[in-house]
């Protein structure tokens, strides 16, 4: 991990409140302490942070809650458990 996404990650909290907070330490949570790990962490810090790089983008874009699929709106339980969705329910369980 290089100090660039560790600034762009405090970037994202800072706009996305506590929930940003609690998304990505949530995944740190799950990232193994063993150093033959770091890439799978770096992995997926990574991958959260393109999730809500891409959420950041639908709200530019006047698109935030509306499902990528079929155009619908993402539910707000489903968008409260984690404000990066980009399916809504019925999307996502198929
Ligand atoms: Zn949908």
């Amino acid at each position: 991990m290089d100090r660039s996404s560790l600034s762009v990650s405090r970037d994202l909290v800072s706009i996305l409140g506590e929930k940003g907070e609690r998304i990505v330490l949530s995944s740190r949570q799950t990232l193994p302490q063993t150093p033959s790990d770091d890439d799978s962490a770096a992995l997926q810090l990574q991958l959260t942070l393109d999730r809500i790089e891409a959420a950041l983008g639908r709200l530019d874009a006047g698109e935030y809650g509306l499902c990528l699929s079929c155009g619908g709106q993402i539910g707000y339980v489903r968008l409260d458990q984690d404000p990066s969705r980009a399916l809504c329910g019925r999307c996502a369980a198929r």
